[in-house]
């Protein structure tokens, strides 16, 4: 009997020409967990079934992982010395974590400020060289874009299609844990290329006989960060969903083609509604995500709560990224420990047993 998950390139092998799983760099990502939110589903108008698919439980906590291992390993096939990506923060630690794998140099560009604790400790942990530019994501990405194009450096942003075909293997995973596509798929969206992959994997797993529906694609902005819902670049994009906080995605006309097509919808919701259902998920269902996660939920329930559904219907979540990646995310909103004198009178009275 085999036990262990191979990873997303061995597990799918039929959906990825090359590399030979065999010379795979992997960190056996995929896999993760789609966890039932009944919780959640008891407040709600209508009965449906939601559920989360929790990406945080990938190797480095996000999503990213998932393309990062098709993106270097097909970089190290094709005989790349170094690795480069302007990140908001889980493409630079997933890049950083395969290129240690596969024995790359890898060179993280970041915006000024934002990048959460927990992400830039893992890219300095895996000894990446990290560079952060005095500007935004945008600029950011903009510069390596030109840097790969002119050196001999790999870019590893979701531009990259081997990255985009990786991230396919959600949507293949989520119809294996269902046994069908589910009805509605939310995500959030920041480059879309997330979105883009999603509803790729869901056409390349019906075209192979695997599944028979597709899902409506929902992709979730934040209100501050929205430039697909309001049709323009956002030159000073500002969330406190730190990892969508894009004005101008890279893979823009892929989430407009993914909402078109299924039938679905790319919409925003606000800072407020991210928090909220930041907080339910981490107090009513026991997941601790990233607030950029949250988006997810939180356009789940704007739609749920305007009576959008009619029961029935059977929801995913994608949760993108694992919540230590950003602990100051907590402090700044929740009160931390009660702090009393070492004496168990003490203890017993904030126990309410005085
Ligand atoms: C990268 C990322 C996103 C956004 O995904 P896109 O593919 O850029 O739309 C959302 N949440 C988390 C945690 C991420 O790391």
């Amino acid at each position: 009997m085999r036990t262990t998950w191979r990873g997303i390139v061995a597990e799918y092998a039929p959906f990825f020409g090359s590399p030979d799983p065999a010379s795979v760099v992997t960190l056996q990502e995929g896999g993760t967990p789609l966890v039932p939110l009944d919780r959640i589903v008891r407040d709600l108008p209508v009965p449906l079934s939601l559920y989360a698919k929790i990406e945080g439980a990938n190797p480095t906590g996000s999503f990213k992982d998932r393309g990062m291992t098709l993106a270097v390993s097909r970089a190290a096939a094709r005989g790349a010395r170094a690795l480069i990506c302007a990140s908001t923060g889980n493409t630079s630690a997933s890049a950083a974590a395969y290129g240690v794998r596969a024995g790359l140099r890898v060179f993280v560009v970041i915006p000024d400020g934002k990048i959460s604790r927990g992400k830039l400790a893992q890219a300095i942990v895996h000894r990446a060289t990290v560079i952060q530019v005095e500007g935004l994501f945008d600029q950011a990405l903009a510069i390596v874009r030109e840097v790969a194009s002119t050196h001999p450096v790999a870019l590893v942003n979701s531009v990259n299609p081997d990255r985009l075909e990786g991230q396919r293997s959600v949507a293949f995973e989520i119809v294996d844990q269902m046994g069908e596509a589910p009805d509605y798929h939310f995500l959030p969206v920041g480059n879309a290329g997330n979105i883009t992959a999603s509803w790729a994997g869901y056409n390349a797993y019906r075209a192979a006989g695997r599944m028979a529906g597709l899902p409506r694609m929902m992709g979730i902005q934040a209100e501050g960060a929205a430039p697909i819902v309001l049709g323009h670049v956002v030159e000073k994009p500002e969330t406190v969903a730190s990892a969508i906080r894009i004005g101008n995605p890279a893979s823009w006309q892929g989430a407009l083609d993914a909402a078109r097509d299924s039938g679905g919808a790319i919409s925003s919701v606000s800072d407020e509604e991210i928090l909220e259902a930041y907080h339910l998920l981490s107090s009513r269902e026991g997941i601790f995500c990233e607030p950029a996660s949250a988006a997810s939920l939180a356009g789940f329930l704007k739609r749920a709560r305007a009576g959008a559904f009619s029961g029935g219907e059977r929801v995913v979540c994608t949760l993108t990224g694992h919540g230590l990646k950003d602990p100051d995310a907590v402090f700044r909103s929740q009160p931390a420990e009660i702090r009393v004198p070492a004496r168990k009178e003490e203890v017993l009275s904030v126990l309410g047993f005085s």
